[in-house]
């Protein structure tokens, strides 16, 4: 089994290459933001709660995420394992994955995080704001709110799976497919 987190700032290319290791590697492919973006069109108790929290750009409280991961994950036996894009974004969701799939007799077996400059991002999230109907790619400011959240609150992670020997960096800019090859050497080699 191989469970794999994919870090990256909002536009680093985490849902992309998440969707590349799914059919790679026939994984289950969980985005913490999808299953959020569910609720909301379907504007259900939890959809209700998140709405203003994901077009400001805030993080969704620990508690309501967790929830949502979990569930979802217990939805399914016997794969091939996970990629989970867009969960762990705190060091207390880092710790309650590791003690749930422990649980489960799982663990994580690598983190690694797609890295590209600010610029870079604003630009193909605002790009992808102009098609995406997503409320959260259309202002500058909620944009630098969601850089300053990974900021402050993601990047500790670095140390926290890196304490594990679990964590991997590759440059997140190029051609898509480059980039599939660099996590394809990090996935192949380690
Ligand atoms: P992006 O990485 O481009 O911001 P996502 O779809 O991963 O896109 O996330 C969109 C929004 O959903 C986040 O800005 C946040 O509000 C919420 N969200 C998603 N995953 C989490 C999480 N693990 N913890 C807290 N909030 C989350």
């Amino acid at each position: 089994m191989i469970n794999i987190v994919i870090f990256g700032k909002p536009g680093a290319g985490k849902g992309t290459q998440a969707e590349f290791l799914k059919s790679k590697y026939n994984l289950i492919h969980i985005s913490t933001g999808d299953l959020f973006r569910h609720h909301i069109s379907n504007k259900t108790s939890m959809g209700l709660k998140v709405t203003s929290i994901i077009k400001n750009g805030d993080l969704v409280p620990d508690k309501l995420t967790i929830d949502i991961l979990e569930n979802e994950v217990k939805k399914y036996n016997n794969t091939n394992g996970f990629i989970f894009d867009g969960f762990p974004r705190t060091i207390n969701q880092a710790k309650k994955l590791d003690d749930f799939l422990k649980s489960l007799s799982m663990q994580i077996s690598f983190t690694i995080a797609l890295e590209a400059d600010d610029e870079i991002l604003l630009h193909r999230l605002l790009k992808r704001g102009e098609t995406s109907g997503r409320s959260d790619d259309i202002n500058k400011v909620k944009i630098l709110n969601r850089f300053q959240e990974y900021n402050e609150k993601t990047l500790p992670l670095k140390e926290f799976y890196s304490k594990q020997n679990k964590f991997f960096t590759i440059n997140g800019v190029g051609d898509i497919k480059v980039i599939s090859e660099r996590l394809i050497s990090i996935i192949e080699n380690s």
